[in-house]
This record gives structure tokens, C-alpha cells and sequence, in this order.
């Protein structure tokens, strides 16, 4: 087991797509334990093979309490059958040390996938849970797609960027997705109160983060 090197934000290889994993040999699940150490070792809740130089359909998951014991979820040549809803969404990544903004996603994902035995499985995440969003965030990797793609607000998320010394965001690659937004703006107009909530839990997280 090791510790990888994790690719930063600017690197092509994170905008590659990702090939089918073909046979899961040895060589895949060393890599597959070796994503997981790593993803813990940065005290991350999800990895994708792109950020550690591998353009492999792999992703690790772990959204369980960082104070319980571990819950490590493989996904090998994943799809999702299945989106609905939308929801706000404020998220990082191991790829972009300390940034983090407000991206739109789907709030329910079904995902199909194989395990690290090669059987298949199906996870559903619903109510725009971390699992929900993370699977997300980790499937676009696999197809050279990030976070910032996403964003609500691209003028907010590239001073966020500058703040971080990261490239600005790559406003070819930016999608527009004009129905979620929709979706979100009008959930927002209809929850004011839960919108106050989510921002303070924002500004604590940023807090948070500033301390560490
Ligand atoms: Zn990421």
C-alpha cells in the first residue's frame, strides 16, 4: 500500500477521458488500495483515477463520519441509469487544495458499477446526500469533467481560484445547465430559511478551513 501523488488543477491529465477497466487484476487493486490510502491520507470523501495519473474508469467513495470507522466504496466502470432533482451544492476537490464553491447537481443518482470482485452492483443516493453529490463529483472525473465545470456563479469560483493560486476556470468547458439552475433558483425562492441555513453552515466550513 502507498500513498500516490495527486494530480492539481492545470494538469491535461485531468481532462482526459478515462478507458474501461477490462480485467481487474492485480495491478487494479493495488491501485484501488492504493487510491483509498490516499484519499484518506488527504482526508478526502472521494478519488478518481485521472487525479492519480491513471485514466482508468476507477472511483473510491467514503462519506462515513470521519470519527466512526471506515466505510471504503469501489466503483469500477460505473454508470449512472438514473438523475432527478437539483440541488445547491458546495464542494471541493483533492485536485484543488483549499477552493471550494457552489456547483449545481442532481439532489438522486442510481449508479451501476462493478466492485473490487468484479460483480456488479447498484447504489442509489438520494435527497442531494454527500453520497449523492460525491458520486457525482466523481464520475465526472472519469470523463475529464470538474467540479468548477458546474458552477453557479463562474466570476465567484475564479476569485476563489485566484485565492488558491489555481488556473482560472476554462470557460469552454463550463456547462450550462440552465433547467437545474432553474430548479435551484426556484427551491431557493421557496426555502428562504433553508437557504440561511446552508449558508451558515458554508461560512462555518470556511472557517473551519481558514484553521486548518
Ligand atoms: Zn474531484
Amino acid at each position: 500500500m502507498s500513498i500516490l501523488k495527486i494530480i492539481e488543477y492545470g494538469n491535461p491529465i485531468l481532462r482526459e477521458k478515462s478507458k474501461e477497466v477490462l480485467k481487474i487484476s492485480k495491478k487494479i487493486k493495488t491501485l484501488v488500495n492504493d487510491m483509498l490510502d490516499t484519499m484518506y491520507s488527504a482526508n478526502g470523501v472521494g478519488l478518481a483515477g485521472p487525479q492519480v495519473g491513471q485514466n482508468l474508469r476507477i472511483f473510491v467513495i467514503d462519506v462515513s463520519d470521519p470519527k466512526g470507522p471506515i466505510d471504503p466504496m469501489v466503483f469500477i466502470n460505473p454508470k449512472i441509469i438514473k438523475k432527478s432533482g437539483a440541488i445547491n451544492s458546495y464542494e471541493g476537490c483533492l485536485s484543488f487544495v483549499g477552493a471550494y464553491t457552489n456547483v449545481r447537481r442532481y439532489s438522486y443518482v442510481m449508479v451501476k458499477a462493478l466492485d473490487l470482485n468484479g460483480r456488479p452492483f447498484i447504489k442509489e443516493a438520494r435527497d442531494g446526500s454527500l453520497l449523492a453529490r460525491a458520486i457525482q463529483h466523481e464520475f465526472d472525473h472519469l470523463d475529464g469533467k470538474l467540479f468548477i465545470d458546474h458552477a453557479r456563479n463562474r466570476f465567484e469560483t475564479d476569485n476563489i481560484l485566484k485565492k488558491h493560486n489555481l488556473p482560472p476556470v476554462e470557460v469552454d468547458k463550463m456547462l450550462e445547465e440552465k433547467e437545474l439552475e432553474d430548479e435551484i433558483v426556484a427551491w431557493e425562492k421557496a426555502h428562504p430559511e433553508d437557504v440561511q441555513k446552508q449558508l451558515e453552515e458554508i461560512k462555518e466550513q470556511q472557517d473551519q478551513q481558514e484553521k486548518n
